[in-house]
């Protein structure tokens, strides 16, 4: 059985004393896998307050490049030096506001693997492509742009978070049966190349989730735990949702 991964996004927020406060909060437990993806100019901070905890560190994008002249990138080897081991990848503000195609995600979890850092593949469908009955395809055509570039063996160390578009910051969590169907969907799809590797996989849940959904989420056979925005800020709540993984 998969172990249950909680990751908490902050996205563009906090300061160096909310940061530090709300790290120290975190409760840990053998039995879920926590990670906190900070800002990249908190990484080294919340890297030094994480010392001895078993909490680990991510990235919240890196560039597809190694090293050069690329004003304003931040390279895996920079992540590295600070004790990062994960890296959030394909996130939808990303692909929507910052035009990041499945190209450009693919080589980024390529190169992040390569690095040996664990990527986070976030996909997702927007609520038009919900409602044209076209989830599962767009989720899985973001899957299969990596697969085709890293192939099914590699795939095993992705991390998938399904994070519908409609679900992300607005309140309105997918329900933990659309939830399932779509992990299901997905699953099935890394399936017909390796049923192996499709077991292993882990597939996060992302999209509104509460202390209040989070169990419910979690209960189901496909979802491997969550990828969680605002209520990541609010260490009752994300405590809460790290409690409900166990
Ligand atoms: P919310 O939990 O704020 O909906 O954000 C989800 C998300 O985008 C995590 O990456």
């Amino acid at each position: 059985t998969r172990r249950k991964i909680v990751a908490g996004n902050w996205k563009m927020n906090g300061s160096v004393e909310s940061v530090v406060e709300l790290v120290e909060s975190i409760q840990a437990n053998d039995a879920v896998e926590v990670v906190v993806a900070p800002s990249y100019v908190y990484l080294p901070l919340v890297a030094q307050s994480l010392t001895g905890s078993k909490v680990m560190v991510a990235a919240q994008n890196v560039s597809e490049f190694a090293k050069g002249a690329f004003t304003g990138e931040v390279s895996l080897s920079m992540l590295k030096d600070f004790s990062v081991s994960h890296v959030i990848l394909g996130h939808s503000e990303r692909r929507s506001l910052f035009a990041e195609t499945d190209v450009q995600v693919a080589r980024k979890v390529a190169s992040t693997l390569e690095a040996g850092l664990t990527p986070i593949l976030c996909v997702g469908e927007t609520l038009e492509q919900r409602e044209a009955g076209t989830t599962l395809t767009v989720c899985n055509s973001q899957v299969d742009a990596v697969l085709e570039e890293i192939g099914v063996e590699l795939f095993e160390k992705v991390v998938i978070a399904y994070e519908p578009v409609w679900a992300i910051g607005t309140g309105k969590s997918a329900s933990s049966e659309q939830a399932q169907e779509v992990h299901k969907g997905i699953r099935d799809n890394i399936a017909k190349r390796s049923s192996k590797v499709a077991e292993k996989v882990a597939i996060l849940y992302g999209g509104s989730v509460k202390a209040s959904n989070s169990a419910e989420l979690f209960a189901q056979a496909d979802i491997d735990g969550a990828l969680i925005g605002g209520a990541s800020l609010d260490a009752t709540e994300f405590n809460s949702i790290i409690e409900s993984a166990k």
